[in-house]
């Protein structure tokens, strides 16, 4: 595992920098290493482009971290939302073609 360089002491100023963090385990990564869940007029879909304009949430494109955001309903609760169970079923289907794409084979 390689741990990213930058600590917390890189930052000047007071401003805060907005940290990419899983809202499932709540680590933090880097913006390849999180995929970004943005809230849209019509509920909540993955960015893939990580442009997309709306409240954001990020999470692990892992099976791990994707289950506990939705067991826990971390994602409504992270982009102050319902999701219907339609969206929630478009959104788990377009995780899982994510995961497939990179998760490498164990
Ligand atoms: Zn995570």
């Amino acid at each position: 595992m390689s741990k990213q360089g930058r600590g917390p002491n890189s930052g000047r100023g007071a401003r805060k920098q907005p940290q990419r963090m899983c809202i499932a385990c709540r680590r933090a990564g880097g913006k390849r290493d999180l995929i970004r869940l943005v809230r849209v007029a019509d509920g909540v879909k993955l960015d893939e482009t990580g442009k997309q304009a709306g409240r954001g949430a990020y999470v692990h494109p892992q099976v791990d971290c994707w289950e506990r955001a939705l067991a826990g309903s971390l994602i409504q609760k992270a982009l102050r939302t319902k999701i219907s169970a339609e969206n929630l079923m478009t959104l788990s289907a377009s995780m899982s073609a994510l995961l497939h794409m990179t998760n490498e084979t164990a």
